[in-house]
């Protein structure tokens, strides 16, 4: 999709801090860490978000959940959040679906 920087991410258009890549997926650092493990896990495919989601999709999000358990395991992180927002009220601020991954400190609950 044009204009997307996720899509621009995921393409080498603009560089990221590769933590995990394959075919279908992409996990890099949060260039704005909110803990002292942050990255964002986004499928190749530009999907808006979790709202977008169907049928025909949604096969990504379980196999994202795959790769993060697996970047867990290498990494040897074993609490992490999950977290994904979609629209503005939840804070979402990119348009392509991601997920983000934080550790390594106390999250607190519930979300501030
Ligand atoms: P959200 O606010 O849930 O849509 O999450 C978007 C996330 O993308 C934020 O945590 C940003 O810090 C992060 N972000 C924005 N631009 C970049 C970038 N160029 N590289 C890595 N992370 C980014
Ligand atoms: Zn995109």
């Amino acid at each position: 999709m044009e204009n997307c920087l996720f899509c621009k991410i995921a393409a080498g258009i603009i560089p990221s801090s590769k933590v995990y890549e394959d075919e279908r997926v992409l996990a890099f650092n949060d260039i704005d860490p909110q803990a002292p493990t942050h990255f964002l896990v986004i499928p190749k495919e530009h999907i808006t978000g979790a709202g977008a989601i169907t049928e025909e999709n949604s096969g990504i999000v379980a196999y994202i959940f795959e790769v993060i358990a697996k970047i867990a395991k290498e990494k040897g992180i074993e609490s992490y959040r999950v977290v994904t927002n979609y629209g503005e009220e939840a804070g979402q601020t990119v348009p392509h679906l991601h997920f983000h991954v934080l550790a390594g400190r106390n999250l607190g609950w519930p979300p501030g």
